[in-house]
């Protein structure tokens, strides 16, 4: 008998609760989740990998190539990796990527930076 008042309200109320996967909750806007390099803007410097915690990023650089490798299923989604690239080229979506079977790791490859030319000492000027 304590519980028919709850059980009443119950009956009126709106569910507390979603009909998952039927009624999916829009995510928020600062959630962290996919992980996008865009790789054009990558300069392949490293900073990521060094950083991640968990240790899924590799960045290589081979004569004028660079090469950025993600392992997805080790990465946490922390935003380490994003906070930590000097030319904001990565970033996070608000929502996670598809659940997945095979594990997989993502390749991207792109030019790395030209140097600047070296500066020639200017000759002594004649006297
Ligand atoms: S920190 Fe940014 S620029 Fe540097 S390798 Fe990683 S993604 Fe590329
Ligand atoms: S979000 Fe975190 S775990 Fe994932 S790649 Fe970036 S630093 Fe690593």
């Amino acid at each position: 008998m304590k519980m028919l008042p709850t059980v009443i309200s119950n009956l009126f109320n709106k569910a507390a609760t979603r009909n998952y996967p039927f009624f999916v909750r829009d995510p928020f806007v600062t959630a962290r989740g996919e992980l996008i390099n865009d790789i054009d803007r990558c300069i392949f410097c490293g900073s990521c990998s060094r950083k991640c915690p968990s240790q899924c990023l590799e960045v290589t650089k081979e004569g004028t190539m660079g090469t950025w490798k993600l392992e997805f299923f080790a990465c946490v989604g922390c935003g380490v990796c994003v906070d930590s690239c000097p030319v904001n080229c990565l970033s996070q979506k608000p929502t996670h990527r598809a659940v997945a079977v095979v594990r997989e790791t993502i390749v991207m490859t792109g030019k790395l930076p030209e140097k600047p030319a070296k500066k020639t000492a200017a000759a002594p000027a004649e006297q």
